[in-house]
């Protein structure tokens, strides 16, 4: 399939996840994961109208970077980012889906020339497998990113389990969404943290019924 029928189909399901949840599709921003594929089906993504790039690894979000000349994109760091590697990409990059230690906001804020727009990762669902702060670890958090001047919160990242149980999923999404809303509560200078970074290829049009604002979704759209 090319990118550009994939991206229809995307387009067409996100609208009627929209309408089941009385959202506006505007406020969902697609991002096409291209971490399994080559240069030239990443330029595919970009000719087929894809705005938003996300890349899980420094080596791998440098080389599309480097590659593809489009002014108008944006460029999401999805991946476990080590911190000695965060200034690889810190001048590159317009939002981090994956803070989840001081370490790295010491980093990005010793780096980074302007704040950087941040998304803190939970791990929900607490599978082992899975990076992220634990739930109730996040409020403590965020409160101390308050001494990160260049780290802004734009709002918490997970990714649930790949299980095909919607009920589960659906507890995983609401739960970083009541997350989210005591830390919006707070009206955080350093932390607006209204967005939501959930939903992937299998899950996408729940995480939209539950309020995800940024879907990352990669084999449903470019392949795997
Ligand atoms: C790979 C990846 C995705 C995309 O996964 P698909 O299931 O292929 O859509 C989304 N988010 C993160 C963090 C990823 O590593």
């Amino acid at each position: 399939m090319s990118v550009q029928q994939n991206l229809q189909q995307i387009q067409a399901n996100i609208k009627q996840a929209c309408e089941r949840s009385n959202r506006d599709p505007d406020e969902i921003t697609l991002i096409a994961v291209t971490k399994y594929v080559t240069i030239e089906r990443t330029k595919e993504a970009i000719e087929a109208g894809v705005l938003h790039l996300g890349e899980n690894r420094t080596d791998e979000f440098l080389k599309k970077y480097k590659n593809v000349d489009h002014e108008a994109i944006k460029w999401h760091f999805i991946g476990t980012l080590q911190s000695r590697k965060a200034r690889e990409i810190i001048h590159e990059v317009d939002m981090i889906h994956s803070l989840d230690r001081l370490s790295l906001a010491r980093q990005i804020n010793n780096r980074a020339d302007e704040p950087i727009d941040c998304f803190v990762q939970v791990n929900v669902s607490g599978e082992q497998s899975k990076h992220g702060l634990a739930p109730e670890e996040v409020m403590s958090f965020v409160e101390q990113l308050a001494d990160y001047e260049k780290v802004r919160v734009v709002g918490l990242m997970t990714m649930a389990p790949h299980i095909d149980d919607e009920q589960k999923l659906r507890e995983v999404f609401r739960h970083l969404a009541s997350l989210r809303d005591d830390i919006k509560e707070r009206n955080f200078k350093h932390a607006p943290c209204e967005f939501l970074s959930m939903g992937m290829s299998n899950d996408y049009e729940i995480a939209i019924e539950e309020g995800a604002t940024h879907i990352r979704i990669g084999s449903n759209l470019v392949g795997s």
